[in-house]
Parts: structure tokens; sequence; C-alpha cells
């Protein structure tokens, strides 16, 4: 991509309304714009990263054995009637009518919806267990939406929803869940603790949310500092080993981790003092196990080895990609602007052209431009005639992992400069070099 044909509208000056950093260099990086309160687009370089997250959590949500789909935003009451939820949401949800004057809504959560998916097609214990979800947009009508995309009115959800025959075979659909966040939040840059969670209103029986310890988290949160060093599944994990995943379970949640609603003093006492760590946190997902609580009342259930009729067991499974993007940043940023993990970076590399115009400096840099984007690199060129300067403080807040520039002293010589933005470290180098570098 030509940062001269690009849309990346930069603000120079920091925005009053940003009170913590990730709100602050979102804006400042042109990847969001607000359009009404809590409700954002997501603008080229901030819908790039969105989609690589999302890209990570549908690999690992795939590798865990569930399947996706699409279902709308906006939902009929009528299922919601049948749950009884219709009534007991309150006013986070957004309620519409339509032409004829039936009572609809935009989906804050979808157990009512998959539900009556399921019920409508699936009706023997063999096609279980399934496990279905999409990432789709939601919209809940926040008090207090603040800090850009973390808490927004409108936001991105991952929520996968699992039907098992038996609580056994449901808390085996709880655990794949469980070691795919443990993955995704890895592959993100993140480090995630389950903590014991208040099953809300969604309702249930076990819960686990996943908080990323920040300062700047809405969340109180205690406990034992192992986590932050325990072992992430690896990829080749397997998701059909029921021991194998009670295993990575038990481990991940044989020690104290609780968020305030759930928190026991004298249990987190117990722990040792130098131990304990109390914190403030960022929930990026929530599992749920809740049983037969939306199957019964909506009727999903299906025949058993034994002939009979079972109310199946569900259980539903979020993540906020929305939420996860200024996480991010927040785990991960300096003085200069945003440090993109890898996986996650709107671009691989930036090609900075110091002197656009300049014969030699043009030529090197499509060059290497040609070269790595052909080696399927996402690069960014910037070719625009900016200031040296102003290019150099971009692409650090831009937070792309690799910086390459093209002086017309170094280029005269047949070389580049390739900066690494996490660590700050210049190398000088041939051009074939560089670009050898980042070919594989
Ligand atoms: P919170 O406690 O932060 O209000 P929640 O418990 O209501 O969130 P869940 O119903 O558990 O949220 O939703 C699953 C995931 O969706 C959350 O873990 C979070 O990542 C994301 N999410 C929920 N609400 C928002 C929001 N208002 N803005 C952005 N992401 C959200
Ligand atoms: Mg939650």
């Amino acid at each position: 991509m030509r940062l001269s044909r690009y849309f990346m509208p930069i603000l120079k000056e920091n925005p009053k309304e940003a009170e913590i950093v990730s709100h602050r260099l979102m804006l400042r990086a042109g990847m969001i714009r607000q359009q009404s309160q809590g409700i954002y687009s997501w603008l080229p370089l901030g819908k790039r990263v969105l989609d690589k997250v999302n890209a990570i959590i549908r690999e690992e949500q795939n590798r865990a054995g569930a399947i996706e789909l699409s279902m709308p935003t906006l939902q009929s009451a009528e299922l919601w009637q049948e749950s009884g939820r219709y009534d007991a949401y309150g006013k986070e949800m957004l309620r519409i009518k339509d032409r004829q004057d039936r009572p609809m809504l935009y989906g804050p959560t979808n157990e009512e919806m998959v539900t009556d998916i399921f019920r409508s097609s699936v009706k023997s214990y063999k096609d279980l267990p399934l496990n279905l979800y999409h990432i789709q947009l939601k919209f809940r009508d926040e008090i207090r939406p603040r800090f850009g995309t973390m808490r927004s009115r409108e936001f991105m959800m991952k929520d996968a929803y699992s039907f098992d025959l038996t609580s056994e075979g449901a808390e085996h659909s709880y655990n794949k869940m469980f070691a795919a966040y443990l993955r995704t939040f890895d592959r993100l840059g993140l480090r995630a603790i389950p903590m014991r969670a208040d099953t809300g209103p969604i309702g249930g029986k076990l819960s686990h949310e996943f908080i990323i310890l920040a300062d700047t988290g809405e969340s109180e949160v205690f406990c034992h500092k192992d986590f932050v060093g325990f072992d992430i599944p690896g990829e080749h994990t397997d998701f059909d080993s029921v021991e194998g995943l009670k295993a990575i379970f038990d481990k991940w949640t044989s020690l104290y981790a609780a968020t305030s609603e759930m928190h026991d003093e004298a249990a987190f006492n117990a722990v040792p003092e130098g131990d304990r760590l109390s914190a403030r946190g960022i929930e990026v997902g929530h599992i749920f196990y809740f049983g037969t609580k939306y199957s019964e009342p909506m009727g999903a259930k299906v025949q058993g080895p034994d002939g009979k009729e079972h109310f199946v067991h569900m259980g539903s499974y979020g993540i906020g990609p929305t939420r996860l993007v200024p996480a991010i940043i927040e785990a991960s940023h300096d003085d200069n602007g945003i440090i993109w993990p890898a996986s996650v970076a709107p671009f691989d590399i930036v090609v900075i052209n110091m002197k656009a115009g300049d014969q030699a400096c043009d030529d090197t840099c499509e060059l290497i431009y040609a070269a790595l984007t052909k080696a399927g690199k996402d690069v960014l060129y910037d070719d625009t005639d900016d200031r040296a300067g102003t290019k150099f403080a971009t692409a650090d807040l831009i937070g792309v992992p690799v910086q390459i520039i093209a002086g017309p002293r170094a280029v005269a010589n047949g070389e580049v400069e390739v900066k690494d933005r996490k660590t700050g470290a210049r190398e000088t180098m041939t051009i074939e070099a560089a670009i050898n570098r980042f070919v594989a």
C-alpha cells in the first residue's frame, strides 16, 4: 500500500476526549472515528488490525472444533419472550419496531437465536456435540460507554454456543473453549488469566472471565502471580482428549484467581504474601456453562441413546475483538506510539522514503516494496513528500514492527537502514540483505 494513496487520517494533537492511552493512540493513528456516542467506524488502519485479530480468533475456534455461521444483528422479540429475557434484559437492549409494528431488537447476544436454529434441525444425540459461532456486531446501550472501543455501545463479539447431551459432555465442550481461549490470547501477544466469575444475566453454573492485567482496566482482580508464567497449550493440543483438556483446565484453575465480584478475602490471604497479585484488569473473554437454562423454556431437545428426549446442555463463549484491539495497545506501546505484536500488525513492514523525488531513493524503495509485496508481506510504502521527521513519527505512531529506511546517503552506498520498532535497534545493511531478511 502506498501511503500517498491510502486513507490514514493521523492526528497531530492529542485528542482531549481520550482518557486512556489506547483510545488516544487509536484516534491519533486514524484507526477509528466516533460516529455517535459509543458507536465507531473502523478506518482502514484499524480495520486491518481488527481483521487480523478476528482471523486468529477464527483459527483457534476452528481448531477447537467450533463451526462458523452468521446470524443477523436484528432479532425478533418473540424468541426473547420465549426465554423470558425480553422483559428481564432491561435498558441495555435496544428495542425497535418495524413498519408492521412488530417488536424487534438489536441483538446484545444470541443464545435465543442459536437455540432456535438448533431446535429446528437437530433431533438426535448422534449430531452432538455441536458448537456454532459467529463474529458479529452486538448492541448494548451501556450507561457509560467510554475509552473508545474498549466499552462501546455497538461492538463486535465472537460468540460461540455449545450443545451437548449430558453435563459431562458440556464440561468437555467448556474445556475446549477454555484451552482455545488461552491459545487465542497468547497468539494476540497477551497474557490473559482465567478468573472465576459471576454468571450474571446470562445465568448459569460455571463461568470464567479471561482478564488481562492493565492499570487502566475497569475490573479489580486478585490472583496468584504464577499465572503470569504458566505454559500455554500447544498447537498440537488434542481437543478430543477429555483427560488432556481437563488437565489443562485443572492446572489453570489450581491457583487463586477472582474478580472483585467473586473475591474471597480469606482464600486470597491463604496465598503466600509474596505470591499475591492484586491489580486491575480488562475482561477480554467470558465463558459460561448454563445447562438447560435456554433449552428447557425453548424446547431444544434431542433423542438420547435411551430413546427418550433430553433437553440439551448448553454453554456460551464470548470474546470481544473490538475491545481486544485497545487492550493490545494498553499492553504494548511507548511514548512514541503503538507497538503491534507481529501477529496483528496492520502492516508487516513500512518502507520509508526519506527523500521522495530523489531518483535513487525512489528506485530503491520501489524495488524493496515490490520484492516484499511479491513475497506476500503486507507493506506500507511511505512515498509521500512529508519531511523525514514527520515520516519517522508516523511510522512509530502506527506501530508497524519493522521500518526500512531509505535516505540519500545510505542509498548512494547501496544500503538502507532497518529499524525494529519495539527495541529501536537500527542496522545498516545492503538493499539485498534487507530484502532477504524478510523474504523467507
Ligand atoms: P462487561 O462486564 O465488560 O460489561 P460483559 O460481562 O457484559 O462485559 P459478556 O456478555 O461477557 O460481557 O461479553 C463477552 C465479551 O464481549 C466480553 O468479555 C468483552 O470482551 C466483550 N464486550 C462486552 N461488552 C462490551 C462493550 N460494551 N464494548 C466492547 N466489548 C464488549
Ligand atoms: Mg462478561
